[in-house]
């Protein structure tokens, strides 16, 4: 079988010799109880760069070892571009949300042997879904991979954009001290409150990490959590996203991107919200209006809004998020830790290993199977697609 693997760069000054960290932590389970990825066997060190095209996720040795042939490039936008080519007869498809290859329909329709399109991560919106569900193609992520590595992202966002943080580390940098500057935008987290839009794995994990620091948690979902882990952390559930948008200080965003959520925080939903207050959006970047997002930081609507991720991906480098003010933006990155890496690499290898070999994939990992929602998938998305606009993604210039 040809497998084709659209992965991001690798650094600009080659693969690191060495890296900071000798090894991992061991982590025996998700916190649901959930096992991690287990393979029968891993063809690299945790801990290495594996999302980037040498990386390889790690799978060279394994898929040609079995006879199968292995394509990988960073090469995925605009016209003629080498997935393209190469999609034509592949029959799997890997790709990373980070560096996403948007699958729409007319490259499925190119693509007469796909079989499988696995996201090496979580978050299958590159794929158009409907599409798949046609042309019954399966899809898979590696559920719970990085989901704790975002909820730390989303942590660190909150902290940094209340705190003021990176006014603060920029005045330090360029050999300054003025300490009025530095703190006339910083406040407390404490006794804010805090709320997120989901409270499936990301942000149940957001909120647990952020309930020592003394605030008041609030979320919205459609289906409410165990009347136990509600009272556990005093939260408080919200029927609507605006009944919770307007008592909170700081909103974080965990939902999957579907036609559900597409444009949810758009004028109309930013403007239920209360005045002056906080997005960390770790979802989708297309859950949030571009332009309203940068209209309200311009207004005093919103005191700041970060995440790290965007739509389309790369960024084109004009897009208003990279300087509207008072964000707290990076590129998506808070699922690609080096540690989150091991745990997707793995988990795309079992995948692969369930397919080769006829075995049952998890049911936590499907998305999309024999042409209908299924698994996760069933529960977290809806029918439809979200891909459109992709396109743009080739304006960005490296
Ligand atoms: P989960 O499936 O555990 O959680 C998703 C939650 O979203 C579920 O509780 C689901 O509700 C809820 N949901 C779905 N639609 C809606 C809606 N319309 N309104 C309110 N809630 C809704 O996934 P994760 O927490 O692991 O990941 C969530 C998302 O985060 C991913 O889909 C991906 O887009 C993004 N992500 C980003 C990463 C990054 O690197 N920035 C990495 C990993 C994920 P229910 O199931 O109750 O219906």
């Amino acid at each position: 079988m040809k497998i084709l693997c659209v992965l991001y760069d690798d650094p600009k000054d080659g693969m690191p010799g060495s890296y900071a960290l000798n090894e991992l932590p061991k982590i025996d389970t998700y916190p649901d109880g959930m096992t991690l990825p287990n393979p029968k066997a891993i063809d690299f060190n945790p801990g290495e760069l594996l999302g980037c095209v040498s990386g390889e996720l790690g799978l060279r040795k394994f898929l040609e070892d079995r006879g199968h042939t292995l394509v990988v490039t960073s090469d995925k936008d605009g016209e003629n571009s080498q997935a393209d080519k190469e999609l034509v007869d592949a029959d799997i498809v890997i790709s990373q949300p980070f560096w996403p290859y948007y699958l729409t329909r007319e490259k499925m329709e190119k693509a007469p042997k796909l079989k499988m399109a696995i996201t090496a991560g979580i978050g299958s919106d590159h794929v158009d879904l409907q599409a798949a569900m046609d042309h019954k193609i399966d899809v898979v992520e590696v559920t719970y991979c990085n989901s704790i590595s975002v909820s730390e992202h989303i942590v660190m966002m909150i902290l940094s954009l209340v705190r003021d943080y990176h006014n603060q580390h920029a005045i330090a940098k360029s050999g300054g001290w003025n300490i009025a500057d530095a703190v006339k935008r910083s406040y407390d987290v404490e006794g804010m409150h805090i709320g997120t839009v989901a409270a499936g794995r990301i942000g149940l994990a957001a909120l647990r990490r952020m309930q020592p620091f003394d605030v008041h948690l609030h979320y919205h979902d459609r289906h409410r959590l165990p009347e136990s882990v509600e009272q556990e952390l005093n939260l408080s559930f919200h029927e609507t996203v605006e009944s919770m948008v307007a008592v909170c200080d700081v909103v974080t965003i965990n939902c999957p991107l579907h036609p559900e959520t597409e444009n949810l925080f758009d004028e109309t939903m930013i403007n239920k919200m209360k005045k002056g207050a906080y997005i960390v959006n770790t979802a989708r970047g297309k859950i949030c209006n571009k332009e309203a997002i940068a209209a309200a930081l311009e207004s005093g609507q919103l005191s700041g809004y970060a995440g790290d991720v965007w739509f389309p991906q790369p960024a084109p480098n004009d897009h208003i998020w990279r300087t509207m003010p008072h964000h707290g933006m990076t590129p998506h990155t808070s699922g690609t830790s080096l540690t989150a890496q091991a745990r997707y690499a793995a988990g795309t290898r079992e995948i692969l290993e369930c397919f080769f070999d006829n075995q049952a994939i998890r049911d936590e990992y499907l998305i999309v199977q024999n042409g209908e929602l299924a698994g996760v998938g069933a529960h977290s998305y809806s029918k439809g697609s979200a891909t459109s606009g992709s396109e743009e993604a080739a304006e960005y210039k490296k």
